[in-house]
């Protein structure tokens, strides 16, 4: 296990996540025809060239992250198979990024289960993993959970970034790597964190 930066600051929070994409990026993403780093780099490609606004495309591009949480420190053994990725991720992400980011990691499983209870034609292109998985995060929300989830600011945004989390799934689809966001999210840091750029 890679002994993770538990002091990382708005300085080295982007070469970190540089890092991680380039050092594991290419890790499996179970049941998919790309790697985790193709599918989060597809998302925000996607976004990028649909003109859609930096916290869409940031959100799209860290929106995994939680899936690589041993790399900050936050792993610890208690933690059970089933640890909630997207909770892991938002965890991360909340010291550096606007709240509308988080929530586009926090709540990227919770529109899965949303958009699954109110628009038929989303189950649709669901893929087969993404299927099996929502059956282990409770299935489609009920009507209560969808009156509540609707009560969020940022609605707008993470199912933005949940359509992207579908469209980011394109075996051999080429994109620019990390390092073609950072500068975009280095502003986004240092807009959160009160610095001038
Ligand atoms: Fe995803």
């Amino acid at each position: 296990m890679t002994q993770a930066p538990k002091d990382l600051t708005p300085d080295t929070i982007v070469e970190f996540l540089a890092s991680i994409f380039e050092r594991r990026g290419g890790e499996e993403y179970l049941g998919e025809p790309v790697t985790m780093g193709e599918h989060m780099l597809q998302g925000a490609t996607i976004a990028e060239q649909n003109g859609q606004p930096d916290e869409i495309i940031v959100g799209a591009l860290l929106h995994d992250i939680g899936h690589f949480t041993s790399e900050f420190g936050t792993f610890s053994m208690d933690d059970t198979e089933d640890r909630h990725h997207e909770d892991a991720g938002a965890e991360v992400l909340e010291q550096f990024f606007p709240t509308v980011v988080t929530d586009c990691c926090k709540y990227h499983v919770a529109a899965k289960r949303y958009l699954c209870a109110t628009k038929p034609s989303y189950f649709e292109r669901l893929s087969e993993a993404s299927v099996h998985s929502l059956n282990l995060q409770g299935g489609p929300m009920s009507a209560e959970e969808v009156a509540e989830f609707e009560q969020n600011p940022n609605l707008k945004h993470i199912i933005a970034v949940r359509y992207l989390d579908e469209a980011g799934k394109i075996a051999g689809m080429e994109t620019p790597d990390f390092r073609h966001f950072a500068p975009r999210v280095q502003r986004m840091v240092d807009a959160h964190c009160g610095r001038s750029a």
